[in-house]
């Protein structure tokens, strides 16, 4: 498998003198599996030089796999700019998480309607299919790929690859889902407090290589809790906790210079010295090769199964908020109500409970702290329920208790997941969609 960042910079292009060796273009990478399969990760301003690379290289037909974590700007702006989708007889096939209401193709044609750009999608002359995806694994060419929803104020995924006995995970745009991350002490480390955070370790287990989301310092992280990205230095517990071999810090801040970014490398090698882990900043150029160890036979082209979704869908799904405070609730309102859910609230536990009982939500946003039954109460009433749409319903437990011992309470009472207030709404948006996925597809894989 050869990897090469085409693009390494997170949220704005930022060229000059100053990011001149790690480079200013956004997020895009290509990987080439050594059975010819071309897949893109990311398609921001990277994908410039990439497409030009590409045609120049002479390989006509040029097929290729774009595999999009999310379509904010700084992943999709290079989409209009990328030579091989003007060609006619190229074949690409561009992969995203299914939002709602919107299908990807249009999400992507808004970015080139005429206001803001000369081409619109539909001219583009290279044949192009959409996939929406959820969380699930599916295979391309000879690469088995796996998608999981991220941690971010946007829907996003982050992939998986594995072929020929070597893995590469790619998970930018994402944050640690708890402030309290276990202390790295000795040669063992705790597993995290929060369920996500374990379930992200899991995800990049025994990785070759991790090209990982370090947007901030541990010292700049607490000013830019829930922006959806990670400290540096997180990014390396993490991949020690998970037993990776080689890390890429990734998705560098617009404001983090070459001087800067050496620095934090230096700091984060300091983190991770003595045990076996290999710290890098991506740098725009840089190449990276794992040598894939099983001889791989080269595939029929598989269309991806499992993890792709089938088309955009009317949204029926009911969600029980509750809260004591009805300004959470009026702010959960306002936030939900557009994407076209049912939306049915309590402000005190008994009420939830009875409402959850009678109405058999298909999720819970809970507070911890109400009159009557508190949340976990509640969580825990609904967990020794007989009836499974009960027993099994998702609980996101919203709370102002902040410390790691709540956490592990929570999880304890049998929430699902654990979110710290105060949060973004674009954040519980995007924590929404990613249950009521997981809870459908656990419905359609029963
Ligand atoms: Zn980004
Ligand atoms: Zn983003």
């Amino acid at each position: 498998m050869r990897i090469r960042f085409w693009g390494t910079r997170g949220s704005l292009a930022k060229p000059g003198p100053s990011t001149i060796r790690y480079g200013g273009n956004t997020s895009c990478v290509e990987v080439r599996a050594a059975d010819g399969t071309l897949i893109v990760l990311d398609c921001g301003t990277g994908a410039h030089d990439l497409g030009r690379s590409l045609v120049a290289s002479g390989e006509r037909p040029i097929r290729g796999h774009l595999l999009l974590t999310h379509t904010h700007w700084d992943h999709i702006q290079g989409f209009p700019f990328f030579a091989p989708l003007f060609i006619p007889g190229n074949e690409w096939d561009v992969y995203a998480a299914q939002g709602l209401g919107q299908r990807l193709e249009d999400t992507l044609a808004g970015q080139m309607e005429y206001e803001y750009f000369p081409v619109t999608l539909g001219q583009l002359d290279a044949t192009i299919r959409y996939h929406e995806l959820s969380e699930g694994v599916f295979d391309l060419g000879a690469v088995h790929v796996t998608a999981r929803y991220l941690n971010h104020p946007g829907l996003a995924l982050g992939y998986r690859l594995e072929v020929g006995g070597v893995t590469m995970v790619y998970v930018t745009d994402h944050e640690p889902h708890s402030r309290h991350q276990p202390e790295l002490t000795g040669s063992a480390q705790m597993a995290p407090v929060h369920r996500e955070d374990q379930r992200h370790v899991e995800f990049l287990a025994g990785a070759d290589l991790v090209i990982h989301d370090a947007q901030y310092t541990l010292e700049e992280y607490p000013s830019k809790l829930t922006w959806g990205h990670s400290p540096a230095e997180l990014a390396v517990d993490f991949a020690l906790a998970a037993g990776v071999k080689r890390l890429a810090l990734f998705h560098h801040d617009p404001f983090r210079d070459d001087a800067a970014l050496d620095r934090l490398v230096e700091s984060c090698r300091r983190r991770a010295v003595g045990r076996g882990l290999d710290v890098f900043a991506a740098a725009e150029g840089q190449t990276i090769d794992l040598a894939e160890r099983d001889a791989v036979a080269p595939r029929v082209a598989m269309q991806p199964k499992a993890a792709i979704a089938k088309g955009v869908e009317a949204v029926s799904a009911t969600i029980l908020l509750a809260d004591d405070d009805p300004d959470i609730v009026r702010l959960l309102t306002m936030t939900l109500r557009p994407e076209g859910y049912r939306l049915l609230s309590a402000t005190d536990g008994n009420a939830a409970l009875e409402i959850a009982r009678a109405e058999r939500p298909d999720l819970l946003l809970l507070d911890w702290n109400m009159p009557g039954r508190d949340g976990l109460e509640v969580c825990r009433i609904l967990r020794a329920e007989s009836d499974p749409d009960l027993h099994n319903v998702p609980v996101v437990l919203l709370t102002a208790q902040v410390g790691a011992e709540d956490t592990a309470a929570g999880f304890a009472a049998g929430v699902t997941d654990y979110v710290t207030k105060p949060f973004k709404p674009t954040h519980i948006r995007s924590r929404v969609h990613a249950w009521l996925r997981r809870k459908r597809a656990g419905a359609e894989g029963r």
